[in-house]
């Protein structure tokens, strides 16, 4: 029934920024506001973010801390990605990285915002972090150790691409105190993962994870890509099916999209020809896994993810970083929150690299938000998650929810993209499948309409 309404939008994949990762947008942030993330950063850990000072809302507890790591290299470049990676580095050049992401976490470990707190959550993302040897990823982590340890975290998630795999590289992953691990699997058809650009076959998949089940990890996840060039119907039951049958703790799946800069958007914008499934037939392929997995007894836990349900089933930097928790994002062009300011790291590799070496943090620009604006990243960031309590929102930023937004929340629910229960917001399984695209309604008007990043 709810699919009814997606088929009838057969919006085409237009090149350009579909996922919804943060509020305000990232074309918002500038070099102007550096100084306000210096100051967050030196500001007491308890004291509030400059957005609950005025004295109206109740003070915010100091929140938990996250540690990003960007690991910035791949084997491969894939054709629909993005990101700032690198597939060109010899060992030299990947230990000079290591030693600037190494300097700049020593330089965050004496800002006073962070002095005596533990990390609550620790994040290996990238590109690859698994393309880092045994011995490297050893050495890195017993220089950040001289600084800072993360033993009381309660999660620590690395991303893996299965093809940099062996079984004594998973057991170094877990002797540094991983307790997710990530496997970037993205589909199991080999035609496909080959024309996509990743660097993986189908058969790396199966012997990585024979081997990371022996090496034990209290959680596993599987990403998958619903609507990879040339992705039909029966590929994706055959990349579902397989995905079951490894029975992860954790299953992500995002849909296809065509950012600025990658090696497919340029291609269709040069050839202006559609290279991607419609918007409605790959959440029609993410509605089929949620049903397949949900029939398995896994349980949908966002727009984009299914979890087994057990003691352990969590994703902590997730939920914390939906909550407004701080987060050091150290590496090139990383991203990072403290106290209420967002902030991004250089962007190049020449840039960042003696920025640091000069003992110097690598800040390119900023943005310090208002509570409104703190208001609306949580709200829609928790939307993702398919149901909010509005009253968290009204203690949290002494708003009114229902009023505020009383508009969005009206068209949505209208439009069947929403439900409202005693106080709770929840999006219909149609709303959830096609939630990024829903929530620039609860954007302030200067940010609707303009370039995402
Ligand atoms: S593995 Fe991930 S980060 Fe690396 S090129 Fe592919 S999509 Fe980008």
């Amino acid at each position: 029934m709810e699919l009814d309404i997606l088929r009838q939008e057969p919006a085409p994949t237009e090149v350009g920024s579909y996922f919804v990762a943060n509020y305000p947008p990232f074309s918002a942030w500038s070099r102007d506001h550096v100084a306000a993330a210096r100051a967050a950063l030196a500001s007491a850990p308890e004291s509030p973010p400059a957005w609950a000072a005025a004295g109206d809302v109740p003070k915010p507890a100091v929140p938990p801390l996250g540690l990003y790591l960007h690991i910035p290299f791949c084997r491969k470049r894939c054709k629909f990605c993005y990101f700032r990676v690198y597939t060109d580095k010899n060992a030299a050049d990947v230990d000079s990285y290591m030693d600037a992401l190494a300097r700049e976490i020593a330089l965050y470990s004496a800002q006073p915002r962070f002095a005596g707190r533990q990390f609550e959550f620790v994040y290996f993302g990238g590109g690859t972090p698994s393309f880092l040897s045994s011995e490297q990823l050893k050495r890195l982590v017993g220089r950040i150790n001289e600084h800072w340890r993360w033993d009381a975290a309660r999660e620590v998630t690395f991303e893996c691409e299965p093809g940099t795999l062996q079984k004594s590289k998973l057991e170094t992953i877990r002797s540094i105190g991983v307790t997710r691990l990530s496997l970037g699997v993205e589909h199991f058809d080999d035609e496909l993962l080959e024309s996509n650009g990743r660097a993986h076959k189908s058969k790396e998949i199966y012997r990585a994870w024979d081997w990371v089940r022996e090496v034990g990890f209290p959680q596993v996840n599987i990403d998958l890509i619903a609507g990879m060039v040339g992705e039909s119907d029966e590929k994706w039951r055959f990349a579902v099916d397989e995905a079951l049958k490894l029975q992860p703790d954790s299953l992500t799946i995002y849909q296809m999209e065509l950012p600025h800069n990658a090696v497919f958007s340029k291609e269709q914008q040069a050839s202006g020809q559609r290279l991607v499934a419609t918007w409605a037939e790959k959440r029609a392929w993410v509605d089929y896994a949620f049903r397949q997995f949900e029939a398995a007894g896994y349980v949908v836990s966002s727009g984009y993810t299914l979890l087994k349900p057990s003691p352990d089933a969590r994703f902590v930097y997730r939920d914390s970083l939906w909550h407004g928790a701080d987060m050091v994002g150290t590496g090139v062009a990383s991203f990072s929150h403290v106290a209420g300011v967002h902030y991004q790291n250089l962007d190049k590799w020449e840039d960042y690299i003696p920025t640091v070496q000069r003992g110097e943090l690598p800040i390119a620009r900023a943005l310090p938000i208002s509570r409104h604006q703190a208001l609306i990243r949580e709200l829609i960031l928790q939307l993702k998650l398919g149901s909010v309590a509005t009253q968290y929102f009204d203690q949290k930023f002494a708003a009114r929810v229902a009023e505020d937004f009383a508009e969005p929340l009206r068209s949505l629910q209208s439009e069947g993209w929403l439900d409202r229960v005693n106080g709770e917001i929840r999006l219909t399984r149609g709303g959830l499948l096609k939630v990024d695209e829903l929530l620039a309604r609860f954007f302030e008007p200067q940010f609707r309409g303009v370039r995402y990043t």
